[in-house]
């Protein structure tokens, strides 16, 4: 895996719109666009998730709400993303107790995964 790519953050919640942010992040690593690592340790104060936070890479965080539960986690070490998607400006609905709808999520990923590599050119 490359030093230079980006850390990618979802928020990886119990919502439908925070596992739709989980998804997208995770085929944005598979297609090693980015690399994911786990914002729970970031905002648990886990020291390598820390540490790696803080490596210097540029990091993109993908919320489900306005509620910014990835950008939160990153403030309480002084970070601030790089490319910050919140699912919610897509008009995704954040359910309880339902799963997200796989056909809006692939084509938000796509829409992200333009918007990252042309940022990345
Ligand atoms: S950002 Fe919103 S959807 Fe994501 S974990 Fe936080 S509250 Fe849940």
């Amino acid at each position: 895996m490359s030093k230079n790519k980006p850390i990618v953050y979802s928020c990886s919640g119990c919502s439908s719109a925070a596992q739709m942010a989980n998804y997208i992040a995770i085929k944005i690593d598979r297609q090693k666009i980015a690399e994911m690592s786990c914002i729970a340790g970031v905002g648990g104060d886990v020291t390598s998730l820390v540490n790696f936070a803080k490596s210097g890479r540029e990091i993109i965080t993908i919320d489900g709400c306005p509620l910014k539960c990835c950008q939160a986690c990153l403030k309480r070490h002084d970070l601030r993303p790089t490319e910050a998607f919140v699912l919610s400006e897509f008009k995704v609905k954040k359910k309880l107790g339902e799963d997200f709808d796989k056909d809006q999520a692939d084509i938000i990923l796509n829409q992200i995964e333009q918007n990252i590599l042309q940022k990345l050119k």
